[in-house]
């Protein structure tokens, strides 16, 4: 699930991030510019949205699907 832009960037490149796997305390997040691709855990409230956007779209994908998918 990619992160909006305005919500968080990448703390490396400053790119944008894909949030690819999450458990009850932190999110796994990767950017997606293939020059950086750096890979790190943050707080399921790192995005400012109080744990009510990102972290339970992608704890709901996680437990529907055994995966993060893509967020079509
Ligand atoms: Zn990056």
């Amino acid at each position: 699930m990619k992160v909006n832009r305005c919500d968080g960037q990448c703390r490396t490149c400053g790119g944008t991030l894909d949030i690819v796997d999450a458990d009850d305390a932190t999110m796994t997040v990767e950017c997606t510019e293939s020059t950086c691709a750096d890979s790190y855990e943050v707080e399921t409230d790192a995005f400012g949205d109080g744990c009510m956007t990102y972290w339970p779209a992608v704890m709901a994908k996680k437990l529907w699907k055994g995966r993060v998918d893509d967020d079509a």
